[in-house]
Order: structure tokens, then C-alpha cells, then sequence
């Protein structure tokens, strides 16, 4: 198993014992992430829902079927990519993360993008997207790509946005056509010297 491989696991084995926050006394299974440990992109999600919760897995839901298609439509499979989310346990009712969950799960997903260290993350909610965009509104910012120390970060909406509201399919699947040109960008860069400052890249 090649070293990151190894170390996911290693992180994953921890988080499936976590007891830093009150979600592990409710959860059935932590759901650490999966995927490809040498993946070019990383989507961070919200938390595990209730298929999430029972499998142990990411994604494997009604959102999770729709994102599948939104990878297939830029050629990608699951195996080519890592998912993973903010929180790593279900919140009971599916309620939002507490701020004080949040604090005690973020050194986990620190670990992984350490471990993972992609080209490029999309955050796919406002959960995430706050990590990387304090303050900031999806509705105003999603689709734009901005290049945080050494990934390019892209917000975009939550796959279950689209499946509540049917208006933001056509926006998902818009923003998500944009993500193969933007991995070439961000190949392109690293091959350039670094400015000293965050840039924001400008979309096509
Ligand atoms: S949500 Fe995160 S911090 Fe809380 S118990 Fe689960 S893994 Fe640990």
C-alpha cells in the first residue's frame, strides 16, 4: 500500500474511534472519507447522513447518486477522486453542525488534505465552503475558483441543494463543467514561481 494510502487508513481507523465531540455518542459509523489517495481534486462535504451514518461511507445517498453523475459528466469516477466531509459523524435529524463540533472535527480534515495534499478542493456546501471563504455567501461566490496557499479552492453548491431546489441543477452542473479547465490551471501554476499573495483567478 503506497505511504498515503497507509496514513489515510491510519487517520481513518482514528476518526472511527473519535469521542472529541458529543456526535460520537449518537453515531452508528464515523464516516472518515474515500477515494483515491493520490487524487488530483478533494470535495469536502457537510457531515454523513443517514445512508452515510449506516455505511460508514461518503456520499451513498440520493446526493451521492447526483454527484456520481456530476463526476461522470467531466469523466471522472469516484476512484479518481477523494470525498470527504467537515464533521465526520451524523448530527442527529441531519441538523446543522454545532460550532463547537466543528472545532473538534476540523483537526481531522486538516490531517487528511496534509496526508491527501491535492491540486485542487471543492467545497461542496456552506459548511465547507467557510473553511476556506469566512463570511462569504454560496449564492454570490460558487463556481469562482481561488487559489488558498497551495490548492485552488472551488465553492460549490451541496448536491442535496439540487435535489431540494430544482433551479440549482442547471448551476451545479454549470460550475461543475468548469472544474477540468481549472485543474490544467492549476497544474499550469505549479510549475510557476509562486506570487507572494492569494490570487483570485478570473473564470472563463
Ligand atoms: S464529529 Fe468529528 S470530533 Fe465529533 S466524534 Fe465524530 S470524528 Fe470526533
Amino acid at each position: 500500500m503506497a505511504e498515503q494510502a497507509i496514513e489515510l487508513a491510519n487517520l481513518a481507523e482514528q476518526i472511527s474511534g473519535c469521542p472529541k465531540c458529543a456526535l460520537a455518542k449518537t453515531r452508528t459509523n464515523a464516516v472518515p472519507g474515500s477515494g483515491n489517495p493520490n487524487a488530483d481534486i478533494v470535495f469536502i462535504g457537510e457531515g454523513p447522513g443517514f445512508h452515510e451514518d449506516q455505511q460508514g461511507l461518503p456520499f451513498v445517498g440520493a446526493a451521492g447518486k447526483f454527484l456520481d453523475e456530476l463526476l461522470a459528466s467531466i469523466n471522472l469516477r469516484r476512484e479518481d477522486v477523494y470525498i470527504c466531509n467537515v464533521i465526520k459523524c451524523r448530527a442527529p435529524d441531519n441538523r446543522d453542525p454545532l460550532p463547537n463540533e466543528i472545532d473538534a472535527c476540523t483537526p481531522w480534515l486538516t490531517q487528511q488534505l496534509d496526508v491527501l495534499k491535492p491540486r485542487m478542493i471543492v467545497t461542496l456546501g456552506r459548511f465547507s465552503m467557510s473553511r476556506y471563504f469566512p463570511g462569504a455567501t454560496i449564492g454570490r461566490i460558487h463556481g469562482q475558483a481561488k487559489r488558498i496557499d497551495d490548492v485552488l479552492v472551488v465553492p460549490m453548491y451541496h448536491p442535496a441543494a439540487a435535489l431540494h431546489q430544482a433551479s440549482l441543477r442547471q448551476t451545479i452542473m454549470e460550475d461543475f463543467q468548469k472544474l477540468p479547465d481549472l485543474l490544467e490551471r492549476a497544474a499550469a501554476e505549479e510549475e510557476q514561481p509562486r506570487e507572494p499573495q492569494p490570487t483570485q483567478l478570473q473564470l472563463l
